[in-house]
């Protein structure tokens, strides 16, 4: 067992993960304690494994564990903190967007005694205004609605101590929403600021389209707020009906009730149907996370676990 483990899911990461290792390994050889790297492969499509393959050739301190598909990232984190045993831990991204050379800092940090070091970005170089801005928003929304505060502005980049991993290793969700799940934890924590780098190579995995579902994720997986929501505009809509029903009982009594009506007949029919809708959507995101957890299946399938050679190792295939 080493005393500290990096775990760095990478997906189609090819181009920049030597370079990553290079930069990983020079903050190694500083650190004070014995290192190592998990990289978990998320069923690239390029030749991602083959590189962290020859990484483990060269440098013993490297394990590669490859997953059977791509999994999507929560998924390849989880199987990744699944595999290592050390007395710390820390997440990573591979495309240097994280500078490794924070690590030192977190590892002083979890030596005062913090259990989770988190990155919070000050700065965001590289990326578009509109993603800036729509991650900003989703932070926001995310502090309202969330009993478990997320950090703001924080990404998956952070350092776990024992405790804190084992906790972690307990939470087998399907639907995970890591950096919520990070934050529910608990225990000491403590944010380090940061300026995010621009990517080193390759482009981004998520667009737009992920992003909003990963949002979606989060709010189901940490608020139940949308099902009130729900109710509210519900019973707000009843009693506004309700008014309006008076309003028209009265009309036809004091005027008669010549045939007319057919624009507010209209406007009442489909008004109610896209409230009630779109209460039904709502009910149907829960609904569908819930069919998922339902069905039991493993969290993700491994296909290769190759442990680092150095005796201070994560643990063979469990
Ligand atoms: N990633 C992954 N599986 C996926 C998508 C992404 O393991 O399905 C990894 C990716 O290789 C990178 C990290 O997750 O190491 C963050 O991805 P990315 O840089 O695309 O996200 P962004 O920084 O744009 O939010
Ligand atoms: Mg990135």
């Amino acid at each position: 067992m080493s005393a500290l483990a990096v775990v760095v899911p990478a997906y189609n990461e090819s181009e920049g993960l030597r370079e990553f290792h290079t930069r990983l390994a020079a903050v190694f050889d500083k650190l004070d304690l014995a290192a190592c790297v998990l990289y978990v492969d998320d069923g690239s499509s390029d030749d991602t494994y083959a590189v962290m393959e020859s990484l483990r050739a060269s440098d013993p301190r490297v394990a590669t564990l490859k997953l059977s598909r791509n999994f999507g990232k929560e998924l390849a984190l989880t199987a990744g903190l699944d595999n290592v045993d050390a007395d710390a831990i820390i997440v990573i991204d591979a495309d240097l967007q994280d500078p490794p050379e924070l690590i030192p800092e977190f590892v002083r940090w979890w030596r005062e005694g913090y259990d989770v070091v988190y990155g919070t970005r000050s700065t965001r170089a590289g990326e578009s205004r509109l993603k800036k801005f729509t991650s900003a928003a989703f932070y926001r929304v995310m502090e309202r609605l969330s009993a478990t505060p997320v950090p703001r502005d924080t990404g998956d980049f952070r350092l776990l101590s024992r405790r804190a991993l084992d906790a972690m290793k307990r939470l087998r969700e399907r639907q995970r929403f890591m950096k919520g799940l990070f934050a529910w934890v608990g225990f000491r924590q403590k944010a380090v600021v940061y300026d995010r780098d621009p990517r080193f190579a390759g482009a981004s995995k998520f667009n737009y389209w992920r992003l909003w579902n990963f949002a979606i994720e989060g709010i189901t997986s940490f608020s139940g707020a949308p099902l009130k929501i729900a109710t509210y505009v519900g019973v707000f809509t009843a009693l506004l009906a309700f008014v309006f029903g008076v309003f028209v009982l009265g009309k036809a009594l004091i005027y008669g009730d010549p045939a007319r009506g057919y624009p507010t007949l209209m406007l009442v029919i489909l008004f109610l149907g896209g409230v009630q809708l779109m209460a039904l959507g709502m009910i149907g995101e829960y609904l569908g996370r819930l069919y998922v957890e339902v069905k039991q299946r493993p969290l993700y399938l491994v296909d290769e676990l190759h442990a680092a050679k150095e005796a201070t190792t994560p643990p063979p295939l469990r």
